[in-house]
């Protein structure tokens, strides 16, 4: 089975990447499932497109492999895009996703309606041994929610609701999440470059 080498050691990402991409005849490892995870990787980029191509460059240079990287976040329309490319740094890498999401309610408590609008973006990005990089972007339109719901996904999921669904998603089932999810987008759109181009 062909292997493609994943630039992240979170493994709420691979979890998704493997349920979106299932079926597609690849094997996506991450960084510590290759014993990669000592790769120093800078992210020092100001999009999410800067740092997902960082993260791919970094280690297919490492490697001499074709890597995949996905660089996501939260984007919350009242603070300003906050967290968006530092949603995994925001208030500490290390702090807990409940006291995060409890802090964006709290940030958001005179906002109403619209004025609650946010996004989930995600890039993918893949870089090849000869220097060449693709990225494909995902997006998914939402709101902060008034409390955290559910129990699924990960991250910001409990916060992040769907007013056509009624729900976070968090409350989806994970095929329903993918379906709809910045990464499933990103995700299926890079799949389909990559085979338009006989890669995979
Ligand atoms: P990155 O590893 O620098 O790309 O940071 C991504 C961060 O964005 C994650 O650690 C989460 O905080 C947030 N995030 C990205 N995608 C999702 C998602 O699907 N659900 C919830 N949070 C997400």
């Amino acid at each position: 089975m062909k292997k493609i080498i994943v630039a992240t050691c979170n493994q709420d990402k691979i979890k998704e990447i493997r349920e979106i991409l299932a079926g597609d005849g690849i094997e996506y490892v991450s960084l510590e499932d290759e014993g990669l995870s000592g790769i120093n990787i800078t992210e020092d980029g100001s999009t999410f497109e800067e740092n997902a191509v960082i993260k791919a460059k970094t280690v297919s240079e490492a490697t001499g492999l074709m890597v995949l990287a996905d660089d996501s976040g939260l984007e919350v329309d009242y603070l300003g895009g906050a967290p968006g490319i530092y949603s995994a740094r925001y208030m500490g890498e290390d702090t807990p996703y409940t006291i995060k999401n409890n802090h964006i309610i709290e940030e958001l408590k005179d906002a109403e309606g619209d004025e609650r609008s946010a996004r989930f973006v995600c890039v993918m990005a893949c870089a090849f041994p000869d220097g060449r990089v693709i990225t494909t972007e995902g997006k998914i339109e939402g709101q902060i929610a008034y409390e955290e719901k559910g129990e699924n996904g990960f991250g910001y999921d409990p916060v992040f609701y769907l007013p056509e669904k009624g729900c976070t998603t968090a409350q989806l089932k994970p095929e329903e999440k993918n379906a709809i999810s910045h990464r499933g987008r990103a995700l299926r759109a890079m799949n389909k470059k990559l085979a338009e181009e006989g890669i995979i």
